[in-house]
Order: C-alpha cells, then structure tokens, then sequence
C-alpha cells in the first residue's frame, strides 16, 4: 500500500490520550488527523446556539443533516468551524462535555456524522479517531488500534486537561465527564473491549512518547508503513 492512502483507525474511551497520539501519529506519517469527538461536540454546540431540544431526537437527527461543518485536518494545526465560527475552543467546554452523549446517543446522528465520516476515510490518507473507527467507520482499515488506560489514569488525565492538576477534588469533578459519559457512549459503541482484529495498546504506564511509538511500531507491523 502507498504510505500516502493508508487509513489508521484509533478508538478509545475518554481520557485514553487517543487525541494526542492519533495527532502525533499522523504528524510522523505524514497523513490528515481527524477528530471525530469534534465532529458530536460541534453538533452539540450549534444545537445548543439555536435553544433545540436535545431530547427531541427528531428534530436533532433532522438538525444534524444540515450542521454546516468544516473540519481542518492538518494534524499540525487542526481546526473545527460551523459556518463561519471558529469553534475549536469553545467545543472542548464542560457544558458541551456534559450533554455531548446526549447528541451522539442519537441513532439519526450517528449514521449522518457516520456518512461524513467514511467520505473521508474513502479518500485515504488519514488518521481518524474516536469511539467506533475500529467497528463502524473503518472497520478494513489496515491498521486498527483501541487506546486503553487504566479508570484511574484516565481520570488523572483529564482532571490535568480540565482543572490544571489532579487533587481529588479536581478528580471528583472530572468523574462525570469520564465514567459517566463512557457508559452513556458505551450504549452505542464498542469501544471498552477490542472488536476481532484490533491491536490493543494499553497507555496506563507509557508516556506519550512511548504510546505514540508503540502505535508507530503496529503501523509497521501491519501495514509495512514506517515515518519518513
Ligand atoms: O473524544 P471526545 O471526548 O471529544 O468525544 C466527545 C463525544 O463524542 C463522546 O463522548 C461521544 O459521545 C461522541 N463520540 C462518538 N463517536 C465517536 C467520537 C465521539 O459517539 N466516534
């Protein structure tokens, strides 16, 4: 296969570091990274803008056709705009985190966002991340990975991400966003335990030089594709 059209396909639960190292996996290999997350939280966001009813599963999944969404995906600097608004910050807020899996529980959504998604891996060249890569969206994929790290290490991390450190409050606060969300999602996808196929890297005691690498080393095992 041409390094430049192989499809690399990362899922993991919140907290999993998949975002950091899908980018940076894609840096080294030269490919577009896309952030599926961003694609439910800018959903979620533009909902929100316009007072819709995120119980109103109808009217969402309607909504969700005509999300006007653009997804940059230079894993240098990616980007997310709905419509003409940059949405790249705002999107990563607690009170899109909080209601995001309310939206992406959406079956009617989910085969939109899905759609938009597989038009992209078609093109190849591409790293893509989020719950149901590995399953939904690219299950030929060559290269199939699920992130895992440990409940305890997953909040860590996000705590760090949200409050700036780990004190136990910051982790009591964070719990929501992790545990709670993972099993809301987990309704919809299968992202807890690998599919037939898929290359588990557990990332609890690596860093992410090391989980980056352990990632770079299976796209070389299976798919004899190596950094430039
Ligand atoms: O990865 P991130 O935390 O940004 O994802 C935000 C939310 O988007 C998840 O909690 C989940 O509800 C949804 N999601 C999904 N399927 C994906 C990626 C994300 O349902 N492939």
């Amino acid at each position: 296969m041409s390094p430049s059209s192989l499809v690399v396909a990362i899922d993991g639960p919140s907290g999993s570091g998949k975002s950091t190292v899908a980018r940076r996996v894609a840096q080294a290999l030269a490919l577009r990274y896309l952030d599926t997350g961003a694609m439910y939280r800018a959903l979620t966001w533009w909902l929100l803008e316009q007072g819709a009813d995120l119980r109103d599963h109808r009217r969402v999944a309607a909504l969700a056709t005509q999300l006007p969404l653009t997804i940059g995906m230079d894993p240098h600097h990616p980007t997310v705009h709905v419509g003409a608004v940059d949405v790249g910050t705002v999107i990563r807020e607690s009170r899109i985190s909080s209601v995001v899996s309310m939206v992406a529980t959406n079956l009617g959504v989910r085969s939109e966002l899905v759609r938009r998604q597989r038009e992209i891996v078609e093109e190849g060249g591409v790293v893509v991340e989020g719950r149901d890569i590995t399953t939904v969206v690219a299950p030929d994929a060559p290269v199939r990975v699920l992130l895992t790290a440990s409940e305890n290490t997953r909040l860590a991390r996000r705590a760090h991400d949200v409050h700036g450190d780990a004190h136990p409050e910051a982790v009591a606060a964070t719990r929501d966003q992790v545990v709670r969300r993972d099993a809301d999602d987990a309704t919809v996808a299968r992202f807890l335990h690998p599919a037939d196929g898929v290359d588990v890297v557990d990332s609890s005691h690596l860093s992410v030089d090391e989980t980056v690498a352990a990632v770079l080393d299976l796209v070389r095992r299976r798919a004899g594709v190596t950094p430039r």
